[in-house]
């Protein structure tokens, strides 16, 4: 597949092109542009001409064309699901029962939401009315990752383009597919040209040209902490408006008081789902002495089982991992952990399944005996790796949960309501579960506190960042 940059209402490429992988494989089998600033300053332009007239469609008419998108990955889902798992690397399962649904509903959700977000009035004791007028940005950049291409994807676009901005998003280098076809299908959807361009290629070039171009109005970002404070670095000054959703390190908190069967099914699955390249995904797991042993035991009898297969197989349950590069950063940080004195207790080590032998593959891996001092459970690893740790008593619990420069989710088991309350409070994380795990509301705010980013995603807090407030007041 031969991904173009959509520009204007047209398709166009590069002269140099980057290599596409498919990591279940390690083969080439594919090409994206390899845009930059000329790229960047054509998507701006065109942008900005669209917005008078963008920003003033009727938002019934907005809200229509994300409707008519929606239809068209639905209509797409099962070749997207396809295209998704050969991209990422990821189950086709997985990709045809959360990536796509999700990418359709973000689209579904935000044409809706648009049609019933409004703004305060404060009356002044009849002396005078405010209002609020929200009012659309002009251009913002989107730049998402690769772990859930489409859907993050069109997490950023779908708010950006129902409050009146025109977009240039960028998906990530490493799975540009998913949206280059989304890109296919925005003129049948009824956008105009220029309101909604999508460009390719790597994130130090044609990203860095889209975050310092003059004409921005905001940045939506989601990606690496380290990257984040780039972005920051260029955007803050100019005091434009930024949303950035960073890396984690997020604790999974098990008391001995806990549904054991169920605590220990979810945590399998937010350990190792997607390749436990989920940023929600809890990668430090704390478990009460008392059942330490059993938990330990019972999480790395069923993690041994998880067998790493080729992704577009339909039973596979774990796929490869993004990219060679990736794979090596894994295997390295597991080789940390034993340095640091880690026992790893299953996986450890690459994969090579039969068909996929030249693919990016990582084994389940658990490792105990590790402090929370440590690099391993201090720096992010985001693939199939998770450190268990004991603790005696909630008070301990919560501070092992904390130690961390990051805050982005967590989850607690407890059958005891208030120390549910109590300690889910306590923790310094954007989104806490109890007793779950990535069950998601899209009207709750999303996101996360210290290294884990800066503003808020999902349902009204996305109108609220991709549009301005503006208050009137009128002396009556
Ligand atoms: P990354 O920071 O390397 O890249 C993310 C995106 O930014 C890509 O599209 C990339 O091309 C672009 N980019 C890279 N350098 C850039 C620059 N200098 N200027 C502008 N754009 C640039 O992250 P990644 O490896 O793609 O994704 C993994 C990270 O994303 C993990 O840390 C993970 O925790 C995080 N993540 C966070 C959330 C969240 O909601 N908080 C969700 C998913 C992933």
């Amino acid at each position: 597949m031969q991904v173009q940059n959509f520009i204007d209402g047209a398709f166009s490429g590069t002269s140099q092109v980057l290599d596409n992988v498919a990591p279940g494989t390690g083969e080439v089998y594919g090409t994206i542009p390899r845009s930059g600033p000329p790229e960047v300053d054509r998507a701006m332009a065109a942008a900005k001409r669209a917005f008078p007239g963008w920003s003033s469609t009727p938002v019934a008419e907005r809200a229509a064309c994300l409707d008519k998108l929606a239809d068209a990955v639905r209509r797409h889902a099962a070749m997207l699901a396809e295209v998704e798992a050969k991209d990422n690397g990821k189950p086709v399962s997985l990709a045809s029962q959360v990536d796509i649904p999700r990418a359709e509903k973000n689209l579904r959700f935000y044409a809706s939401g648009i049609q019933h977000y409004a703004s305060q009035s404060h009356a002044m004791d009849g002396e005078a009315i405010n209002y609020t007028l929200r009012k659309p940005l002009g251009v913002v950049v989107c730049i998402s990752p690769w772990n859930l291409p489409l859907y993050l994807f069109t997490w950023k676009v779908a708010p950006a383009l129902a409050a009146g901005n025109c977009v240039v998003a960028k998906p990530s280098e490493l799975t540009p597919v998913t949206a280059y076809l989304l890109s296919t299908w925005i003129e049948e959807a009824g956008f105009p040209s220029g309101v909604f361009n999508v460009l390719h290629g790597l994130g130090p070039e044609v990203g860095e040209a889209m975050v310092t171009h003059p004409d921005i109005a905001a940045v939506s970002f989601t990606g690496g902490t380290q990257t984040g404070a780039r972005i920051a670095g260029h955007v803050a000054p100019k005091f434009k408006k930024m949303s950035l959703e960073l890396g984690g390190k997020n604790p999974a908190i098990v008391f001995a008081d806990a549904d054991f069967n169920q605590a220990l099914r979810t945590t399998l699955r937010s350990s190792f789902a997607n390749q436990g390249q989920i940023c929600l995904c809890g990668s430090r797991i704390l478990v009460e002495r008392t059942i330490y042993d059993k938990f330990r035991d019972a999480l790395v009898a069923k993690a041994s089982k998880m067998v790493a297969d080729l992704p577009l197989k339909s039973t596979t349950k774990m796929g490869a991992v993004v990219s060679e590069a990736h794979m090596e950063k894994i295997l390295g940080h597991i080789d940390l952990a034993k340095q640091e004195g880690g026992t790893v207790l299953c996986g450890g080590h690459r994969v090579h399944p039969e068909g996929g032998e030249a693919g990016f593959y990582v084994a389940p891996t658990a490792i105990e005996g590790l402090g929370p001092e440590c690099r391993t459970n201090q720096e992010e690893i985001f693939g199939p790796v998770v450190t268990l740790q004991p603790f005696d008593s909630e008070e301990e619990a919560l501070a092992l949960a904390n130690d961390t420069r990051y805050g982005l989710a967590s989850t607690v088991w407890t059958t005891d309501l208030k120390r549910a309350h109590r300690v889910a409070a306590g923790i310094e994380s954007g989104i806490v579960w109890v007793n779950t795990w990535l069950l998601r509301d899209l009207r709750t705010p999303f996101g996360g506190v210290k290294a884990s980013g800066l503003g808020r995603e999902g349902g009204f807090e996305a109108f609220e960042f991709f549009t301005e407030p503006q208050n009137i007041c009128i002396k009556l």
